[in-house]
């Protein structure tokens, strides 16, 4: 039996009788013979706990303090476990990130991985201990201060240590039985997935999905590591997320491969608003100026329309999509170079939603967009904007009509369930 990595998110662990619960369910894999190393989030909502805290005592906390007090939440719920587990009869050390090796880079609250040197956890693993690691925080590389992966980032923590240590698999344990074919607080019949490839994962997590983040998927492609998503409130068999098709036994064809699906499933998000600069002249290097600005303020964007010009005007419209929370920072940004860009005006729209399909089966199916658009039509939803990659299509619409347009989608393409309803076993899904 080899070393399993497995990762415990803050529902998980929200009380005292959670982390009892999640140390009988550790215990139990060492029993069967793995090695085990635990990477934890913070208690509950801990860390926004934390971080309206740190609101109160000043508007703009520095990053390097901001890091210090965040990381506080994962260490608390760490040596709980370890003592949990050890209440259990079992010998377990936790550690934190810093301890465990992980080492990013120096940008404070979003952090990268640059390498991982889990020499201690080794250490503690061959000495027969369960390693318990405080997820979602490293060691910066050159000052030796503490960093912080950005919200969400103990999954990243958990792929980051399963590739170091070689492990066979990386279990994510959330509140929900696994990923689905939308999010099961929106859409009762969403039916969980058994096995989906890296590649619609990213997509679907670009897209909105929050049960796996982006860069914890990409990190997993990367170093070629199983992750199975799965919940700690249930004994289910959930989603497994790789680069190889899932083995599945059957008593009629012994072992056989479980299909991709055409559509993997339909993601939406509703933390992005829209920015249209009005009258922009039709003529080489205008939109090279527009997102030189945008790109000069560190904003990241997500979809761009431009129409063609009407021809008595000379001028057009471009429109594109960024994170609510780099609104501000974009409008300031444009209205500062407005005269050497060249537009009339800015308009501003945060009441907009994404809705995205996304499969590998697009590729080779050519109704696919025909019948999105479709399923859009009949519920009713109007199309602002629409982006396509080769295994995702994407509109934006109204905010309002989003999970009326999610269910109306996945409905259209087959994708309800008929038996169970998805169960979400506890958290506030953010
Ligand atoms: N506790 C951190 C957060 O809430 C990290 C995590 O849960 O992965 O964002
Ligand atoms: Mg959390």
């Amino acid at each position: 039996m080899g070393l399993v990595v497995q990762k415990y998110g803050g529902s998980s662990v929200a009380d005292a009788e959670g982390i009892k619960r999640v140390a009988k369910r550790i215990v139990e894999a060492k029993k069967n013979g793995h090695q085990v190393v635990v990477v934890v989030s913070a208690m509950g909502d801990t860390t926004d706990e934390l971080i309206d805290l740190a609101e109160q005592v000043s508007p703009m906390p520095s990053g390097r303090e901001f890091d210090m007090l965040l990381t506080a939440g994962e260490r608390i719920s760490m040596a709980l476990l370890a003592m949990a587990i050890k209440n259990l009869g079992h010998s377990a050390q936790s550690f934190t990130g810093s301890q465990a090796g992980v080492i990013t880079d120096s940008v404070h609250n979003k952090a990268r991985i640059i390498d991982v040197t889990p020499g201690r956890i080794r250490t503690a693993l061959d000495e027969g201990n369960i390693a318990i690691v405080a997820g979602f925080q490293g060691v910066s590389q050159d000052k030796k201060d503490i960093t912080t992966l950005g919200r969400g980032g103990s999954d990243t923590t958990a792929v980051a240590l399963a590739a170091a240590l070689d492990a066979e698999v990386c279990e994510i344990y959330t509140d929900v039985d696994g990923v689905f074919t939308a999010d099961p607080r929106v859409v009762k019949k969403a039916r969980k997935i058994d096995w989906i490839a890296f590649e619609d994962m990213l997509e679907l997590a670009a897209s909105g999905s929050k049960v796996l983040l982006h860069r914890c998927v990409e990190y997993a492609r990367r170093y070629n590591i199983p992750i199975h998503v799965r919940s700690s409130f249930s004994g289910l068999q959930g989603t497994w997320v790789s680069s190889e098709p899932l083995v599945q036994k059957t008593q009629q064809q012994g072992d056989k491969p479980v299909e991709q699906a055409i559509i993997s499933g339909v993601a939406h998000d509703t933390s992005e608003a829209k920015v249209t600069v009005v009258g922009v002249p039709d003529k080489p290097g205008e939109a090279a100026a527009i997102f030189r600005t945008i790109s000069d303020a560190e904003i990241n964007i997500d979809m761009i329309v431009q129409n063609v010009s009407a021809a008595s005007t000379g001028l057009t419209d471009i429109s594109f999509t960024l994170p609510k929370a780099e609104g501000r920072k974009a409008i300031d940004a444009l209205e500062k170079n407005k005269s050497g860009i060249g537009f009339d005006s800015l308009r501003y729209d945060d009441q907009i939603g994404k809705i995205s399909l996304v499969g590998a089966g697009m590729k080779t199916n050519p109704g696919v967009t025909a019948d999105f658009f479709k399923a859009l039509a009949d519920a009713g939803v109007n199309i602002e904007l629409i982006s396509t990659s080769e295994i995702r299509i994407s509109v934006v619409t109204r905010a309002d009509d989003v999970n009326e347009a999610v269910r109306a989608v996945h409905t259209a393409f087959g994708l309800d369930s008929d038996s169970d309803e998805a169960v979400v076993y506890g958290g506030t899904g953010r």
